[in-house]
């Protein structure tokens, strides 16, 4: 060739600027180039084919498409050449010297009003110059698929500007030819990884060195009608790293608000039930089958990282470096548009096979109630899918708050829930007395968490969620016992003996067989919440370690007859009293030492073992 033909031309100014970009901050990882590179070479050959398939006559027709990669470490060369489109010289110019214009974009305004594949369009047009970020020269030889363009030789180093020059007997489609800077990237292993990593679901094979290295099929891309089970199973595994098949599957594609196809996966098993550690999402995310970031903590809210699977949106710029990305509007949007698509899923699948249903609560309900207690936006329709044990269900059944709303009794205006170690200890609370006798149903929780969720829900439905113990409830009948007065002055007479480890005490209105009950006087915390504060140390914060307020029972035998004891033999009756306090505080789990209590209560029985053998 004679030097005549080579024509020098220096990069238009925004080029040369964002070549500065590209290199020194736009990508963060070098390796990305490969990405990029083989998705412009995926692209060119998708529109030969979409030109094949809309019957355009095509230079070399005939020629498989495929993407050839080759690595030479010894001449610090990768080379990357499709059988695509190919460029005319213009097409060389324009597409690889200014950035105005998107070769992709100018060949959607081609296709026009026809509307080709529209997941063509490349958005930023930039990819290309990555490869700057390791090639110290970029070589690009190419020939167009009109059979009467001649090719084209292209080269630059990615500072002064390019070179074009004729170049004979290529054959249709482009080569691109890395001189690299990091000899790193002409070591096969090296660009496998990264091909697998990124283009996985590149929807033509890529051979690097002679073999096919990208095997699993973008199955999210697919119709659901053209996927057998086993193939989603195979891609679950694959992609979700687990042996086993997964508990819940949606695949589901949507066009507005924004352009996505979605394949998620539950799997049967939620791990940080066995490791105590926090998972990571598992969701990866992808535009046209090129990955752009993996597991981006943005995509979903913290809640749903049991989720795995894959995202895939055309609007997402497959340029952007990932701090770009992380805080982008569009995150946000397909963050909205993804939780509440799956929320809609999650409440299909309660409704289709409870039992089923009710296991996946089981592995994964710990991250829906964190949601309730995180994610405000969301939070009464995470609540919809939380399931409870209640007063109403068998031992081991479960109810939703839908449920459980739609049996409460006319006049019964709040919803009403008891935390207990367990189903047992929540039926025999004194708590539970009043609701027992006036059969209301009460959700029994069990799960520590549970009291934080009501805590944060606060309203489901319209109807406030409340504490047993804070309820006001009372009995619809007389309670009986002592008299108005009696009790009046057993209330004072306690009052002035306990002092100031208690607040107010008075009758209760709400015990049918228990002595008595402590009540937190803070009307927002419970006995058991104040509890994990304090384990949580936060003493001061808010005043939770304010004196409860005792009530007792004046049904209660034991109580009718402390009002007669305590003129009678006051030493006796103080010590009964403070047993009753200590008991009342043992139900509530609020007793901090109970050593001093049981040497109180020995003394008891000693009293009562001598009044018996009447020694
Ligand atoms: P984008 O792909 O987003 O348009 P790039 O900087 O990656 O931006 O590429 C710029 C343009 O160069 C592409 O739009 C395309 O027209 C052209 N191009 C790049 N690589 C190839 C290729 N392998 N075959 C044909 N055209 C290519
Ligand atoms: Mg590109």
């Amino acid at each position: 060739m004679t030097t005549q033909t080579v024509e020098k031309h220096s990069f238009q100014a925004e080029i040369a600027q964002l070549l500065e970009i590209v290199i020194h901050s736009l990508y963060t990882d070098k390796e990305i180039f490969v990405r990029e590179l083989i998705s412009n070479a995926a692209d060119a050959t998708e529109k030969l084919k979409f030109l094949q398939t809309s019957g355009q006559s095509i230079w070399q027709s005939d020629r498989e498409l495929k993407i050839e990669v080759k690595t030479d470490s010894e001449a610090k060369t990768v080379t990357i050449a499709d059988a695509g489109l190919g460029m005319t010289r213009e097409e060389l110019m324009q597409n690889l010297g200014t950035i105005a214009h998107s070769g992709s974009k100018a060949f959607l305004k081609l296709l026009g009003e026809k509307k080709g594949d529209a997941h063509l369009i490349g958005q930023f047009g930039v990819g290309f110059y990555s490869a700057f970020m390791v090639a110290e020269k970029v070589t690009v030889r190419t020939r167009s698929h009109q059979e009467s363009e001649p090719g084209w030789e292209w080269t630059s180093d990615g500072r002064s500007g390019y070179e074009i020059e004729p170049c004979e007997g290529l054959d249709r489609g482009t080569t691109i030819v890395l001189q690299l800077k990091d000899p790193d990237f002409a070591e096969a292993w090296r660009i496998e990884e990264i091909i697998k990593r990124y283009s996985n679901f590149v929807p033509f094979p890529i051979e690097l060195n002679g073999n096919v290295v990208n095997t699993v099929q973008a199955l999210w891309t697919k119709n659901r009608n053209e996927i057998t089970e086993a193939e989603y199973e195979e891609f679950y595994k694959y992609t979700g790293h687990d042996s086993k098949a997964p508990h819940y599957r949606l695949h589901f594609a949507a066009d507005a608000p924004l352009s996505i196809r979605a394949l998620l996966f539950v799997p049967e098993k939620n791990s940080e039930l066995m490791t105590l550690s926090r998972e990571e999402s598992e969701v990866h995310l992808y535009c046209r089958r090129v990955l752009i970031q993996s597991k981006p903590k943005e995509l979903l809210p913290e809640w749903l990282r049991f989720l795995r699977g894959v995202v895939d949106s055309e609007d997402l710029p497959l340029n952007i470096s990932r701090e770009t990305m992380q805080d982008s509007a569009l995150m946000r949007k397909l963050n909205e548009v993804l939780t509440k698509r799956v929320l809609k899923w999650l409440e299909e699948e309660s409704k289709a096979d409870p039992e089923k249903y009710a296991r996946f609560i089981q592995e994964h309900g710990h991250c829906l109630k964190e949601g309730v207690a995180t994610d405000w936006g969301h939070r009464e329709a995470i609540a919809k899918l939380l399931r409870f044990e209640s007063s109403y269900t068998e031992p081991g059944k479960t109810t939703s708050l839908a449920e459980y709303v739609s049996r409460m009794p006319e006049g019964q205006k709040d919803i009403y829930w008891l935390q207990a170690p367990s189903r047992e200890s929540a039926a025999s609370s004194p708590y539970y007395e009043v609701f027992s006798e006036r059969k209301q149903e009460v959700l029994f929780l069990t799960d520590p968490r549970d009291e934080f969720v009501m805590e944060h829900l606060r309203e489901f439905d319209g109807k406030k969620v409340v504490a047993a113990e804070k309820a006001e409830v009372g009995l619809d009948r007389e309670v009986g016992g002592l008299s108005a007065d009696e009790a009046e002055s057993l209330g004072s007479y306690l009052k002035g003996l306990l002092g100031d480890r208690v607040g107010a005490v008075r009758a209760s209105k709400r015990l049918v067989e228990s002595p008595a009950v402590v009540v937190d006087s803070d009307p927002h915390l419970t006995a058991s919440m104040k509890r994990m504060l304090k384990a949580m140390n936060r003493e001061g914060a808010g005043g939770f370690d304010s004196k409860p307020d005792l009530e007792f029972n004046p049904a209660n035998p034991m109580i009718a007859r402390l009002e007669k004891l305590r003129h009678r033999d006051p030493d006796l009756a103080g010590q009964v009293a403070e047993q009753i306090f200590d008991n009342a505080r043992v139900a509530a789990g609020v007793l901090e030492d109970p050593r001093a209590m049981l040497k109180r209560l020995n003394q008891l029985m000693e009293k009562l073992l001598v009044k018996e053998s009447g020694a």
